[in-house]
């Protein structure tokens, strides 16, 4: 029986849906619409279209968004300037630096320099140490919208062997903790571990968050696994895509009649047919990531009352 698909979009627009009547409540209770400051530094077309869709999305739920547009040949100094401004300004309740960053600029610096008050993104060291200690603070977006995929579908992860690929800072690290905060025991594999497939095979839980097109292939899956796939990859490469789709002709379809496609890090039709349980790419963690950046600028504004 081929798995269940985990179904992002739906429960995005749920929890979307909520954030705006408790946003409506925040202003009905005379405070000032919750305001999200947004830095976007060079013309990338990609961080571009992630700002833009942030921007819409704080809007629909009644968030100010406030757009901070900087050239490629910024210097560090003034990005550093634009931030001080921003955490001084007391209409900007979070602040969200779009990544990656030109090249010459320090991503780490500019997240550093954040106030961890508003630092919506969950980056700030402060911020992923409250993580670490288990306690409340502002979280990393993705991981926790992996982690309210898991919950809303019944997941129970007390015990559960769950290997997360990826060790970023952004999604691997911190979802290793959320998992281990919620008793599951956990592998973190990336791209010095032997033997990928045997170590991803040993997984209840398997959460890929690697930038890699396809890399997770159904046999790699152990039988009834769930299935999360945070990995957002664009393929134009047809002879890449006949490897990685074969699984799935619409998706080598939409590459030929639009020169490219989405895809995950997982072969989503593989997958399919082995899992109990996987995430679609797009439609599965993307949409969630959103909403939990809506709510942390919620919770910010609450706090920074
Ligand atoms: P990253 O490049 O910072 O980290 C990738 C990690 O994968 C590294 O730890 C590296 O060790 C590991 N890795 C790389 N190649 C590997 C290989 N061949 N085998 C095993 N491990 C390997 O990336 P990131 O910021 O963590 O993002 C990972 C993916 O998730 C990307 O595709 C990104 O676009 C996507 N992403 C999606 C969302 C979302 O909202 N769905 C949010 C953030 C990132």
């Amino acid at each position: 029986m081929p798995a269940t698909k985990l179904d992002g979009t739906a429960l995005a627009k749920t929890i979307r849906a909520e954030i705006a009547e408790q946003v409506a409540e925040h202003v009905g209770r005379g405070h000032r619409p919750p305001g999200l400051a947004t830095v976007l530094v060079g013309d990338d077309p990609a961080s571009q279209v992630y700002v833009r869709n942030k921007s819409a999305a704080c809007a629909k739920v009644g968030i100010t968004s406030l757009e901070h547009r900087l050239t490629p040949d910024t210097p560090q100094a003034d990005l550093d300037a634009l931030i001080d401004r921003l955490n001084a300004d007391p209409e900007v309740d979070g602040i969200l630096v779009q990544l990656p960053l030109p090249q010459g600029l320090d991503s780490k610096r500019a997240l550093h320099r954040i106030s961890p008050a508003k630092d919506v993104d969950g980056f700030h060291p402060m911020n992923q140490g409250l993580l670490l200690e288990g306690l409340p603070g502002l979280r990393p977006c993705t991981p926790t919208a992996c982690m309210s995929l898991l919950a809303h579908h019944g997941v129970n992860l007390k015990g559960l062997r769950a290997v997360v690929l990826g060790r970023s800072e952004i999604v691997g690290k911190p979802m290793a903790l959320m998992l281990l905060e919620q008793h599951a025991t956990v592998t973190i594999a990336h791209s010095r571990t032997k033997d990928l497939p045997a170590v991803c095979r040993e997984a209840d839980l398997l959460v890929a968050a690697v930038g890699r097109p396809g890399l997770v292939e159904g046999f790699w899956i152990k039988p009834d696994a769930v299935v999360v796939d945070v990995g957002i990859n664009r393929v134009e490469d047809e002879e890449l895509a006949a490897r990685i789709f074969a699984a799935e002709p619409k998706k080598l379809e939409t590459l030929r009649a639009k020169g490219s496609v989405l895809c995950g890090d997982v072969r989503f039709g593989e997958a399919m047919q082995v899992a109990s349980a996987v995430t679609p790419v797009p439609g599965g963690v993307g949409p969630l990531t959103i909403a939990g950046l809506l709510s942390n600028t919620l919770e910010a504004a609450n706090q920074n009352r």
